[in-house]
């Protein structure tokens, strides 16, 4: 999801190039995804644009039961998409507060809701949901973003133990700072604030969270499920 820029760019080409068939789910982006789908196809892989509200309940339905309906089984969800509208506690609307709750945790929410059932009828499944170290520790300026990524861990954990049984595997992966068009609105002081706190001294880079991506949607990863993979140059720890 959100895969018309970023992270879930770079997720979707990562994807293709290990040879799965991409549908790069967009919301408002739909020239950017095609250029996504472009650059998948022109290397060989195989990709489709569509668009969805992942905030969207009754769209995320709809979505789903047509990407099943035309492909027949859906093997891996990454619930990417997320939005960031920062600001200090004591001065954070109710807008701003709800407007990231709706992406970042109902999106995550409506997209499992409605792939689990196919999941479990196949007996097969990997979901992988893009988290943030501010979910797990928590940062100044983000009391929305943050406890919608802390929510994203907590649907991980019970999705990997209700949907385990049906040999579906459940992770999150929690970047850092990373080079994306999320981070590019940050002041110089910022960024600079940012990198100090980064042991590799330097930003990560989107192709670095698609691969642990890859890796947890890989046959290699077939044991591992409820867990977090930091991505973040050792910035939390
Ligand atoms: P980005 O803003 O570049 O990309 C986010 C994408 O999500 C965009 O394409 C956007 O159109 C899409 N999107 C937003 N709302 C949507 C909706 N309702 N339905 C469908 N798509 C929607 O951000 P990014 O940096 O690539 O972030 C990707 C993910 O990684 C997000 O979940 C973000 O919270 C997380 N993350 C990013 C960083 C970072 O440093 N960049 C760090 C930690 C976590």
């Amino acid at each position: 999801t959100g895969a018309s820029r970023g992270i879930g760019r770079q997720i979707a080409i990562s994807m293709a190039k290990e040879g799965a068939v991409v549908i790069v789910n967009y919301n408002g982006s739909a020239a950017k995804a095609e250029d996504v789908v472009k650059e998948i196809t022109e290397a060989g892989g195989q990709a489709e644009a569509v668009q969805c509200n992942v905030s969207d309940y009754s769209a995320a339905e709809v979505f789903l039961k047509d990407i099943i309906s035309r492909y027949k089984r859906i093997d891996i969800l990454v619930n990417n998409a997320g939005i960031t509208k920062d600001g200090l506690l004591a001065r954070m609307s109710e807008a701003q507060f709800d407007a990231v709750a709706s992406v970042n945790f109902k999106g995550v929410f409506n997209m499992c809701r409605h792939v689990s059932g196919v999941m479990m009828r196949q007996k097969h499944g990997r979901i992988i949901n893009i988290s943030s170290v501010a979910g797990l520790y928590g940062n100044p300026g983000q009391f929305n973003y943050s406890a919608t990524k802390a929510g994203v861990v907590g649907m991980t954990l019970s999705a990997a133990k209700e949907l385990g049984p049906r040999n579906i595997t459940v992770n999150a992966v929690a970047p850092g700072f990373i080079e994306t068009p999320m981070t590019a609105v940050l002041t110089e002081t910022q960024r600079e604030a940012a990198l100090a706190t980064v042991p590799l001294g330097r930003y990560g880079k989107p192709e670095e969270v698609a691969a642990a991506v890859a890796f947890l949607a890989s046959d290699d990863a077939a044991y591992i499920s409820g867990q977090v993979i930091v991505v973040d140059g050792a910035m939390s720890m």
